[in-house]
């Protein structure tokens, strides 16, 4: 996807701090951290949400969760984080490139969502 600002990072047409590259994979760290370990895991392939995986997709979606243990570990979020993957409107996804948020630290991230 020629304008998805992912795939641009995918290309190397605008700049990342990589953290994790495999052939099917990339992390780097997110511009606007929410926490000291803030790392988005991107499918190198434009997948555009959660919400428009296939079948084909699942061992792609079952490495990136995989490694992103290994990341968050890594990059010294050793006792624990926590992934997000916002989804569409309702999940109030920002960027249509599929990814993971690996948040932590060596502190607690915090509350999950604010109870309705
Ligand atoms: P989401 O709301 O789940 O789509 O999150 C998109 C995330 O991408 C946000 O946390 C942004 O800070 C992050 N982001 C947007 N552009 C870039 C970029 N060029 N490099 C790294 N992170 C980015
Ligand atoms: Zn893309």
């Amino acid at each position: 996807m020629s304008d998805c600002v992912f795939c641009k990072i995918v290309d190397g047409r605008i700049p990342a701090q990589k953290v994790y590259e495999d052939a099917e994979i990339l992390a780097f760290n997110d511009i606007n951290p929410a926490r000291p370990v803030h790392v988005l895991v991107i499918p190198k392939k434009h997948i555009a949400s959660l919400a428009t995986v296939t079948p084909a997709d699942t061992p792609v979606l079952g490495r990136m969760l995989a490694t992103a243990s290994e990341i968050a570990s890594a990059q010294g979020s050793t006792d624990g984080f926590r992934i997000i993957i916002n989804t569409g409107r309702v999940g109030q996804q920002e960027v249509p490139h599929l990814h993971i948020h690996i948040v932590g630290g060596p502190d607690p991230v915090g509350p999950m969502l604010k109870r309705i």
